[in-house]
């Protein structure tokens, strides 16, 4: 057992088909409340806004029956100057069995797991990973399409400041998915070549192919001045709009991880066609990716948690 979620990276293919398994095991009981935390204590620490996974993991620790715990980190001594690891400590001195911590710093959780004796959960370090973010686009993907082996996923967008992509990429490919990203050059470095996922040169290319077209949110927050003239332009090459949702092939699905910008990754007659009148099957996942992150969050916990005396 791997004992903490701190990224996909250094997780291996096992705990992942562990996750999945479990996840599939539990979305069975999503009607009934579980057993299977009881006595554990489960705190958030968000030093970033989140609606989904911080909600999302509390949902998740009382369906098992843990006490949550959210942690307000604006109104705590974080305030007066107190560090992040005494501020953990003093709640490891509490009881506290996992921790499930977002933070803007890449590398926080790194740095923090030999110092502490608790399970942490990475709930998204700066642009570094987001790995229960790539648990349940997983699970939602093999959910839908009853496999991974051999799908072609397109990531599309701000390649360069997402947390979604590189935990997606590993995982995906650890399960046999071909990723493919594509996005403005100057979002998208080359580094990325070395992921081994394929840099698509065309939009209209890349999602005539793909079985997943997964946008990502264009993270306005962590733009540098100069990568983007403009909004507009961003949007008018390489948002989904209705001439390019109808270049999709049949059967794929179309996802987001949330917050969605309308108007930059997506139009918002694309949005309304694939809720209301979908071309060919294709079928759009947002509201499904949430429901599962709830089930998958429940599967992780119970995974880390299990031999947690
Ligand atoms: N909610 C995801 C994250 O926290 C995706 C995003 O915000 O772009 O990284």
């Amino acid at each position: 057992m791997p004992g903490h979620l701190l990224g996909l990276r250094n997780w291996k293919m096992e705990h992942i088909q562990e996750v999945m398994e479990r996840s599939f095991f539990l979305s069975r009981y999503r009607e009934r409340k579980l057993d299977y935390l009881r006595g554990k204590l489960v705190a958030a620490l968000f030093f970033e806004p989140s609606t989904r996974t911080k909600f999302s993991f509390e949902v998740a620790a009382r369906w098992l029956s843990a006490d949550f715990y959210d942690f307000p980190v604006e109104m705590s001594s974080v305030v007066k100057g107190e560090s992040l690891l005494d501020t953990i400590l003093t709640l490891k001195s509490m009881g506290l069995n996992a921790l499930i911590l977002r933070h803007p710093q890449s590398g926080t959780l790194e740095w923090l797991q030999n110092k502490v004796d608790i399970t942490l959960i990475n709930a998204g370090d700066g642009s570094h990973e987001h790995p229960t973010q790539a648990l349940l686009d997983i699970f939602t993907i093999q959910k839908y399409f009853d496999r991974l082996k051999g799908l072609k996923i397109a990531m599309v967008g701000d390649i360069k400041h997402s947390r979604v992509v590189r935990s997606s990429i590993k995982g995906l490919k650890e399960m046999g998915a071909e990723v493919y990203l594509v996005g403005p050059p100057t979002l998208l470095p080359y580094c990325f070549q070395e992921t081994g996922a394929k840099v698509g040169s065309s939009l209209e290319e890349v999602i005539k192919e793909a079985d997943v077209v997964y946008l990502l949110r264009l993270q306005r927050e962590r733009q540098q001045a100069g990568l983007l003239p403009s909004l507009e332009e961003y949007s008018y090459l390489y948002g989904l709009n209705i001439e390019r949702l109808l270049l999709l092939k049949e059967g794929a699905m179309v996802m987001h991880p949330g917050p969605l910008n309308i108007g930059v990754e997506i139009t918002q007659e694309a949005l309304d066609k694939l809720h209301t009148s979908p071309p060919s099957g294709i079928t759009v996942s947002i509201q499904r990716q949430v429901e599962n992150g709830i089930i998958v969050r429940a599967a992780l916990l119970d995974f880390l948690l299990k031999g947690d005396g």
